[in-house]
């Protein structure tokens, strides 16, 4: 399924629900858009195999986190703590806000 926007973004905190790392929480640190992929703070991490180089001094093993499916996540409301669906946006000051279905707080500050 193609998609150029997603549901979260850079910055939320999200459940996963799918994978090994299924029910576990992080934050998103990039989010790509064009591939309907995230990526999330200690999820999905994998050994990735180093060489030394002008970069990099030491060659090794790092732990690195790879992308996950935007679509395998659900975000998790700031302000009730609860995974939530995103209720359709609403303008406020003139810009579209995200609003959670649990509290229907605003999402975005
Ligand atoms: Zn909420």
């Amino acid at each position: 399924m193609a998609q150029n926007k997603l549901h979260v973004r850079r910055g939320d905190t999200v459940l996963v629900l799918s994978g090994k790392d299924k029910g576990r929480r992080g934050k998103v640190t990039r989010a790509i858009p064009a591939e309907g992929r995230i990526v999330v703070e200690g999820i999905n991490v994998v050994k990735k195999h180093v060489r030394p180089g002008p970069k990099v001094m030491q060659g090794g093993i790092v732990d690195q986190e790879a992308p996950i499916y935007a679509s395998k996540v659900m975000l998790v409301c700031p302000r009730c703590n609860e995974p939530t669906r995103v209720g359709h946006t609403r303008l406020e000051d003139g810009r579209p806000v995200r609003v959670c279905k649990h509290c229907g707080e605003v999402i975005d500050r």
